[in-house]
């Protein structure tokens, strides 16, 4: 028996096992995984993350099954780790849809996709000058990056000008980070982009390999794990994250979180399917909001040290609880979506605010 694990509390050790406290009754240790007997010690399994330890599959689908009555004491396990990483900041991002509609891809969720029967701005790419003034609206509403999106499944010849074109000026002219989403990338592109000074590419891993043939097929998961390794590869900030709430099971959900760990992630942005009119999924209902937070602590408890966002969906699934989302994402997009509004940039900071919570400053990036 030894008393080095908290002040007031034992443990006892059996060879490769060992016997800690949980919340009720005494929980089992082993060396390659962490479980509980009765029920999940939250704070326990945080103290363990930031020793080191790296979420197991058992442990993550125990979070994403666990009980509403424990979704406060979860929440604050998670907001533990995140405030270890990032203190009480919320970094804003903003999102320009700079190229809308009409993509030859059929993901499943996307108004954006040809097919899908929506009405919908579609334009072509925007002028460099209407993409920098866009960056400069951002700056003045202090958020911390601004992200470029194209729709289509990859950036064209004259698309990757433009838009290297209005990455130098961003660069030169104003203080914010940026990010561009544009499809699929080659290793030449990457270079390209990161010369003309984008810090930071975005491309989701949407959700688990098993699931992703139920929602496009146009392009592979594998294509995009290639796209995420040559962000990586290439230099580039990796922003790659996910919806949430598209028929895939938790397992899926656990599968995606545990990928993004494994492809490096530097920021894993999380949305939940708000199903749009006229896409192949607008008859899902949406999920709980109770779920959407618990999918939250379990990607903030597999990806610790990595920028967690809120991302689309948040005021539509979320609704009166979107607050709770800041204990475990210490980032939110404001200003709204791609195709859809949100609740609007006074009400995110007034949000912010009366939590406790801060906006970080580009300084802090
Ligand atoms: S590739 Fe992007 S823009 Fe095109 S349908 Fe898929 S999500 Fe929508």
């Amino acid at each position: 028996m030894e008393n080095n694990f908290h002040d007031s509390e034992w443990q006892c050790d059996f060879g490769d096992f060992v016997f800690r406290p949980g919340i009720i009754g005494y929980v089992l240790y082993t060396p390659n995984s962490f479980w509980y007997s009765l029920s999940m010690n939250w704070n326990d399994l945080s103290t363990r993350i930031l020793e080191g330890w790296q979420l197991d599959r058992e442990s993550a689908m125990g979070i994403l099954k666990s009980q509403d009555h424990e979704l406060l004491s979860l929440l604050q396990a998670a907001f533990t780790i995140r405030r270890h990483h990032f203190g009480m900041g919320v970094s804003l991002h903003v999102i320009r849809n700079a190229k809308s509609g009409d993509c030859p891809e059929d993901c499943a969720y996307c108004s954006q996709a040809g097919k899908a029967e929506t009405d919908i701005p579609k334009y072509n790419l925007q002028s460099v000058d209407t993409i920098v003034e866009g960056a400069r609206e951002a700056a003045t509403l202090k958020a911390m990056r601004y992200c470029i999106v194209t729709s289509g499944r990859k950036p064209s010849v004259a698309d990757l000008e433009t838009i290297c074109e209005a990455a130098r000026r961003i660069k030169r002219e104003i203080p914010i980070q940026l990010c561009t989403s544009l499809g699929l990338l080659t290793t030449a592109q990457a270079k390209t982009l990161k010369d003309a000074g984008v810090d930071r590419y975005n491309h989701n891993l949407e959700t688990s390999e098993s699931h992703y043939g139920a929602i496009c097929s146009t392009h592979a998961y594998s294509d995009r794990v290639a796209t995420a390794q040559t962000v990586k590869a290439s230099g580039l900030e990796l922003c790659c994250g996910g919806l949430i709430g598209m028929g895939e099971s938790l397992e899926d959900r656990v599968s995606l979180a545990l990928a993004l760990r494994d492809v490096g992630a530097n920021s894993i942005p999380l949305n939940f399917l708000d199903p749009r009119p006229g896409t192949k999924l607008a008859s899902l209902p949406r999920i709980s909001a109770t779920d959407a937070l618990r999918a939250l602590a379990l990607f903030r408890f597999a990806n610790p040290d990595r920028e967690l966002r809120v991302a689309g969906g948040r005021e539509a699934c979320l609704g009166a609880l979107q607050v709770l989302a800041l204990y475990p994402a210490n980032s939110i997009f404001t200003t709204g979506y791609l195709t859809t509004g949100g609740q609007g940039h006074s009400s995110d900071i007034t949000m912010i605010q009366s939590a406790g919570f801060h906006v970080s400053e580009i300084t802090d990036a």
